[in-house]
């Protein structure tokens, strides 16, 4: 085996869990905030990855909703305060992002997004399971206006999950989000990994959109709309050749970047099998441990096997030509499956609810 060496010290990268609670409720997230009411401990943020933020250049905070919990305020003036060289980024519904949030980001942010999935009252109640449309949409509008003012470097952008419920709300929502002008617009499968229904009218739809805002797309404001309808549109066959890259670059994040969830279960990223948990072992034993060594060196090797299928890095491995057939749809259809095990049995009802939703 290479011998490869490592120190926390290269750490530059931080993505944290600190909460999974949430003030919504939607349809289509595969966390359950009510079983779920776990926060990652104050004293594993503040003393035990104290060592870390010295080199932490960016800092990606997800959730649950950040705004709606007390563990992520605290956290959040934490690292404007005592590490002010940090910079921030998350995803926010933005119902709660209001004055106080918005200075935050505009000092000391690199990059929020605003996962809105819908372009109107209507749709946006059914999705969310929410009535905060104008109140979002005024958050997003007032941030856009303080970041232009100030001439922050912010990056604002605004996300729609193409669900069965908005599928033709797609145009109205570009359009919104130009209205906006925001800097990106991020489309997303639902996190079940259920694809919507195909019909005559949604395929001619989508050829329209992709029509219309071509330009949008070669410049990569809107993101993430032709791989979803290279998935969308062809069925599991689409994904093999999409997802494979043949080049010699490989994923850089287990060199540089450590995810921890509200267990303290430690990862690459967090699409990455674990390598370890915070609650019972130390921060340099994680990070040159075996599990952390023979991850970093399979990855070196072109071997994505301890990634998640759903990570756009993920490769598939290149020799899916000589594969036994039910390995190498296997591999086709790992985009499909859900992202994490379903947890609970509430989690498991919900997805059977989505999965009979989806064949109607
Ligand atoms: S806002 Fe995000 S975290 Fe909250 S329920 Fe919706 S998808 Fe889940
Ligand atoms: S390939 Fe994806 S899942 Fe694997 S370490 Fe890189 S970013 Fe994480």
């Amino acid at each position: 085996m290479l011998k490869i060496d490592c120190a926390t010290k290269d750490i530059k990268i931080l993505g944290i869990e600190l909460s999974r609670l949430c003030n919504f409720d939607c349809t289509m997230c595969n966390q359950i905030h009510l079983s779920q009411k776990s926060e990652l401990k104050e004293k594993i943020w503040r003393q035990t990855l104290k060592p870390l933020y010295r080199n932490i250049l960016a800092l990606s905070i997800m959730g649950g909703e950040i705004t709606f919990s007390k563990n992520c305020r605290n956290f959040v003036s934490f690292i404007v305060t005592d590490h002010p060289h940090i910079k921030i980024s998350t995803s926010t519904n933005g119902a709660l992002f209001d004055n106080s949030w918005q200075e935050i980001f505009l000092k000391k942010g690199n990059d929020v997004n605003f996962s809105i999935n819908a372009s109107n009252r209507e749709a946006y109640k059914k999705i969310n399971k929410a009535d905060f449309f104008s109140q979002v949409a005024f958050n997003l509008g007032s941030l856009i206006e303080k970041r232009n003012n100030a001439k922050s470097p912010l990056r604002i952008s605004a996300s729609f999950v193409i669900l069965n419920e908005n599928f033709l709300d797609i145009d109205d929502f570009i359009e919104l989000c130009l209205a906006k002008k925001v800097d990106a617009i991020y489309f997303k499968c639902d996190s079940y990994a259920i694809l919507p229904k195909k019909n005559q009218e949604r395929i001619i739809k989508l050829n329209q959109t992709f029509q219309k805002y071509s330009l949008l797309l070669d410049k990569n404001i809107i993101v993430g709309l032709r791989e979803f309808s290279k998935i969308w549109s062809k069925g599991p066959k689409g994904v093999n050749g999409y997802k494979y890259s043949p080049s010699n670059s490989f994923c850089r994040e287990p060199w540089q970047s450590l995810y921890i969830n509200t267990l303290g279960d430690v990862s690459f990223c967090c699409h990455a099998k674990k390598i370890g948990n915070i609650y019972r072992e130390s921060l340099n034993y994680i990070w040159c441990g075996k599990k952390a060594r023979v991850f970093r060196e399979a990855v070196k090797n072109n071997d994505y096997k301890y990634c998640s299928r759903s990570c756009q890095q993920y490769k598939i491995p290149d020799n899916t030509k000589t594969m036994p057939a039910w390995k190498k749809n296997f591999e086709m259809l790992g985009n499909y499956l859900p992202k994490a095990p379903i947890p609970t049995l509430e989690a498991a009802l919900r997805y059977a609810g989505r999965k009979l939703g989806s064949l109607k």
